[in-house]
């Protein structure tokens, strides 16, 4: 078995719904394909060296490396996704990836959607906030300040599609127009967009509770739900449903807040607000603060990602998270880039920033905060990778494993 547990490390557990963190934790890692390794070399020793200096070495994290992709192909006889590293990603509960190639035609859609789905890893979720001095398009970037809660399983990901002129098309077609009456062109290709409410409720359950247990200020449902009302639209009402069922205490609806508090926010309330996903667009370049935490279906959350993550300084530092009720495999957002395999030359902001997401959810906030702290003041120095070296003037170019050492210096 290629996957071996590391010694004097404990594993973390869960006791009353809530995470057990020992102060060893037994935290997996997979290294990914592409530039995978080159970023997960630099980050593990930049995670492991903020909490040597946050914990004066009480604290460390054990490592397990874990195998997905191409480097499992190698270790399992051409399997890209064995049993092994199902297992552990749910026995360890916490781990982090790096980009993974999804091989073209082997007969499915992307690693990535099979790991979601196997560990029914529901909930996306993408933090996206301002480095000062990251080199940005907006004027005021240190405005954007928003965590995305997209869902992870349903709509148009389900993988319910017909391609035109198939037996099972045809099946479809027939039925659509002959018992429902429905009218489209002929020898469409159909795809099925399912939306539950199981599925939207569980998603704007965790993004609610994590705007209490961080002290956000609002949720924004992001829905298209004018056009698709019984989908994206029932995604709306489901999230307010859900508000108004389990969380009366902590929430109130934006039309509340005009109603009855004249527009003033109450001290400890959340403000439940919806937003056409279009103008969703539009206002979180013209007026980011108005947002804070978002929850939204598959697709506009897949989209509206990467635009916010543009905002912010772009994919190269954008990280996230896949997560079920406990289980989390967080994640660089970015790809393998292939054609940079190897050669230590990208940023590794990405998968940094996900690991930094990562110390804060098993509770390693002062690690964390090291992290977010010296970063700008590296990127201040213009100690930058050439992503960034590009769009700055006079900086210093420099490659993934240095830009590492340069923090970790900062760091102390
Ligand atoms: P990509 O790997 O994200 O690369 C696209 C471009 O983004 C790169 O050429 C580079 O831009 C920039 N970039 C990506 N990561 C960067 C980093 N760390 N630092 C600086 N710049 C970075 O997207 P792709 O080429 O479309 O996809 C390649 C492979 O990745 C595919 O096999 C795809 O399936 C896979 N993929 C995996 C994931 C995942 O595992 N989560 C996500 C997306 C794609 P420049 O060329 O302009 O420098």
């Amino acid at each position: 078995m290629p996957i071996t547990m590391p010694e004097g490390g404990t594993k973390i557990s869960i006791k009353n719904n809530k995470l057990q963190v020992p102060d060893n934790p037994i935290l997996g890692y997979v290294q990914g394909d592409g530039i995978g390794p080159d970023i997960m070399k630099a980050c593990l020793r930049i995670w492991d060296a903020a909490v040597k200096k946050a914990y004066n070495g009480k604290r460390k994290i054990y490592w397990a490396e874990l195998f997905m992709g191409e480097s499992a192909a190698k270790k399992y006889n051409g399997e890209i996704f064995p049993e092994e590293t199902r297992q552990a990603l749910q026995d360890l509960i916490v781990s982090i990836k790096g980009p993974l190639t999804t091989p073209v035609g082997k007969g499915f859609r992307s690693l990535n959607v099979t790991l979601r789905q196997e560990l029914d890893l529901y909930a996306c979720v993408r933090p996206v906030r301002y480095y000062s001095g990251v080199p940005s398009p907006l004027l005021h970037p240190e405005n954007v300040d928003v965590v995305i809660f997209r869902e992870n399983t349903e709509d148009v990901y389900a993988g319910i599609e017909y391609e035109s002129g198939t037996p099972e098309m045809r099946k479809v077609e027939k039925f659509l127009k002959e018992e429902m009456g429905a009218k489209f062109f002929d020898d469409c290709g159909i795809g099925i967009k399912p939306i539950s409410p199981f599925g939207s409720k569980r998603l704007v359950r965790k993004a609610i509770q994590y705007a209490i247990d961080n002290h956000r200020n609002s949720v924004t449902l992001v829905h298209k739900g004018n056009i698709m009302k019984y989908t994206e639209g029932a995604f709306r009402n489901w999230g307010y449903e859900l508000a108004r069922e389990e969380f009366a205490d902590e929430t109130i609806t934006e039309k509340q807040l005009y109603s009855e508090y004249n527009g003033k926010q109450p001290e400890g309330k959340i403000v439940i607000k919806d937003r056409i996903a279009d103008i969703m667009f539009q206002l979180m370049l013209l007026r980011p603060t108005e947002f804070d935490v978002i929850a939204t279906t598959n697709l506009n959350g897949d989209y509206l990602s990467d635009a916010i993550a543009a905002e912010v300084g772009g994919m190269g530092i954008a990280p996230g998270a896949n997560m079920a009720e406990h289980i989390a495999v967080f994640e660089a957002t970015h790809g393998t880039a292939p054609k940079y395999a190897n050669l230590d030359k990208v940023n590794p902001g990405s998968l940094l920033f996900s690991g930094v997401n990562m110390l804060e959810y098993i509770g390693w906030k002062e690690a964390a905060d090291l992290i977010t702290t010296k970063y700008p003041e590296v990127i201040k120095q213009k100690i930058v990778t050439y992503d960034f070296a590009r769009q700055m003037e006079n900086a210093t170019e420099v490659s993934t494993s240095s830009f590492a050492d340069a923090l970790i210096r900062q760091i102390g």
